[in-house]
């Protein structure tokens, strides 16, 4: 076995080992209805949306059009080869990724990781490295752990690719985002992200994040690990927030898929 895989089964072994034990001593509570003895129970599991299997090509937005691109992308492509969610960013989901980030319900990471490791397997993504989005050193110092880090490592482990939590890094203190539009966010970003080429030339790389809002921190990772040299730049999250102004009708997830 080599030392990367024997790295990701003890990490998959400690990980399951520590929560049975953490599950044991303090029996967890859904995150959604506070239902006894699961993390995040079966049920509020299966209710979350899923986003449409007809997204756009390239940065995985929901669009009416199969093998076609979304206006945004065909205006300006990105600068990944392809970014991909798993699920709209509302009901039991945004809850989850809610306790993940501000309750310190860590067990939430692995859980949340799980679809997206399908997600991966199905791709036909070839990836050497897995990355989270980077938190600023005052963000991680105030919370302690890098939630996006939290799904990675589980999601990389599983697939046994190489994790690294310091090859890319947030360099600028950035200002809140909520309230900026697209543009806002990208210029707020802009310079934000340091990767390193020493260790990331030529290689293919996976971004985690737990929420795509505009996309804004994606495509400034992607620049910072394309000026580090990497060759393509796969981007995934657990979950998409649907905000374009003319697409916000019903009709983007695959509980409606029936309707394309
Ligand atoms: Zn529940
Ligand atoms: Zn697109």
């Amino acid at each position: 076995m080599t030392e990367l895989a024997l790295t990701n089964k003890l990490t998959l072994q400690i990980t399951s080992l520590f929560w049975k034990s953490m599950d044991w001593l303090y029996p967890p509570r859904c995150c959604n209805c506070d239902r006894r003895g699961f993390a995040f129970c079966e049920e509020c599991f299966s209710a979350i949306e899923r986003l449409s299997i007809i997204c756009c090509k390239k940065c995985g937005y929901p669009i009416h059009n199969r093998n076609k691109l979304c206006d945004e992308c065909n205006l300006e492509p990105p600068l990944f080869t392809q970014m991909q969610s798993w699920a709209v960013f509302s009901g039991p989901v945004r809850t989850a990724i809610h306790a993940l980030k501000y309750k310190r319900n860590l067990a939430l990471g692995s859980i949340l990781a799980k679809p997206l490791i399908d997600m991966v397997e199905k791709s036909g993504w070839q990836i050497d490295l897995v990355v989270p989005v980077p938190l600023s050193k005052s963000r991680m110092q105030s919370r302690g752990y890098n939630q996006a880090a939290l799904i990675s490592r589980y999601l990389a482990a599983s697939l046994n690719i190489r994790h690294s939590s310091r090859d890319l890094r947030r360099i600028k203190n950035t200002i809140t985002q909520t309230k900026m539009n697209v543009n806002k966010r990208f210029t707020n970003l802009l310079d934000a992200f340091y990767a390193n080429p020493a260790t990331l030339k030529k290689k293919n790389v996976l971004i985690i994040d737990d929420v795509v809002t505009t996309g804004a921190t994606m495509r400034n990772c992607t620049n910072a690990l394309l000026t580090a040299g990497a060759e393509n730049i796969y981007c995934l999250s657990v979950a998409r927030a649907i905000l374009r102004q003319d697409q916000k009708h019903q009709g983007f997830t695959s509980n409606s898929a029936q309707q394309f």
